[in-house]
């Protein structure tokens, strides 16, 4: 195989990514800010850079897998004029959509080519290389990526063009935010009422409140034996991830007036939740906040 891969940004899902392009055959260059982030790239056989422009500089194809859309732009302002001329850059960071419009302007102006590729899956779905990638770019580009994107996850979906596949991203993250919320609602009402979390999952579980916050990442215990709930919330999808997301969701709302008022919610719901020292926990535990701003049966009048 001769194409040849820079991989900036080696932490916890970058790390487990580049990895298994190393098993796929690519010969991959890396780089990261964080020596044990590095120390790690190396024991997978990924061959370790001093600088990010280094690792670029004989790439065919350079991943960036980084926090934000701030940390995106400013590697690329240093790294694109490092790179040969006609480069494929793919970002599967989540970022702003703008961020990744303002990312595929640069790249093209340096004369470069770029697609944006953000993912779903999280670590496991990075470690076990059956991450879902939601692309936004050219149909040529998407063509020319998507045999390395298939190393390193299950399904890739072009969802459009440039920006688009973060797009696509945040709406179905919103998706999810707003579920769970609705889910952790309805179990703490039933409890309210009487009713049996696992009464009231054997029903919705199979009829119209059905849904994956609900039958895959089931908010209490019990009902789904592998949901983060069962296991003290552990992640799963940290609530500093939800909170990121959403909040993602909601700049984009605002700035194209889209009145949805469940979506800006929930965005305010997660930011509290992490504000309140939740972030490390799994998304679900979401179902805990409510259960506790509750009132008691006896103060309801
Ligand atoms: P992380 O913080 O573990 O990794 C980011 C890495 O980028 C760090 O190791 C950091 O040192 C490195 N970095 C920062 N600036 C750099 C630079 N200039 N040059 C080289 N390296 C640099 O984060 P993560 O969990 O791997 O997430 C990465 C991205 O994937 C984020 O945008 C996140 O929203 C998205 N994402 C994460 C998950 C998840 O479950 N963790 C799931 C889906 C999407």
């Amino acid at each position: 195989m001769s194409t040849t891969v820079a991989f900036l940004g080696l932490g916890h899902m970058g790390g487990p990514m580049a990895a298994n392009l190393v098993s796929g055959g690519y010969a991959v260059t890396g780089f990261d800010l964080a020596a044990p982030a590095l120390e790690q790239a190396r024991r997978d056989g990924v061959a370790v850079a001093d600088t990010a422009v280094d690792a670029v500089a004989s790439a065919d194809v350079v991943v960036t897998m980084l926090p934000s859309g701030a940390h995106v732009l400013g590697l690329y302002d240093e790294i694109l004029p490092a790179a040969r001329p006609g480069t494929l850059f793919v970002d599967c960071s989540t970022i702003d959509v703008a961020d990744a419009r303002a990312a595929h302007d640069k790249a093209v102006a340096a004369g470069h080519r770029n697609v944006d590729a953000p993912v779903s899956g999280g670590v496991v779905g990075a470690t076990a290389g059956t991450l879902a990638f939601m692309v936004g770019g050219s149909d040529e580009d998407f063509a020319a990526v998507s045999p390395l994107l298939d190393v390193m996850g299950r399904k890739v979906v072009h969802c459009g063009g440039p920006g688009v596949g973060q797009a696509a991203k945040i709406c179905n993250n919103m998706i999810l935010g707003v579920s769970m919320i609705a889910v952790s609602e309805a179990f703490v009402l039933g409890e309210k009422l009487g009713l049996s979390n696992q009464a009231l999952f054997d029903v919705a579980s199979n009829a119209s409140g059905q849904c994956w916050a609900l039958t895959t990442n089931c908010p209490v215990p019990g009902p789904v034996p592998t949901s983060p709930a069962n296991n003290d919330y552990q992640p799963g999808f940290a609530v500093a991830l939800m909170d990121k997301d959403l909040g993602l969701a909601a700049n984009a709302l605002e700035s194209h007036g889209v009145a949805a008022e469940l979506g800006r919610r929930a965005a305010d719901i997660y930011r509290r939740l992490h504000s309140d020292g939740a972030g490390g926990q799994d998304f679900s535990a979401v179902v805990n906040a409510i259960r506790s701003h509750s009132t008691t049966d006896k103060d309801v009048k």
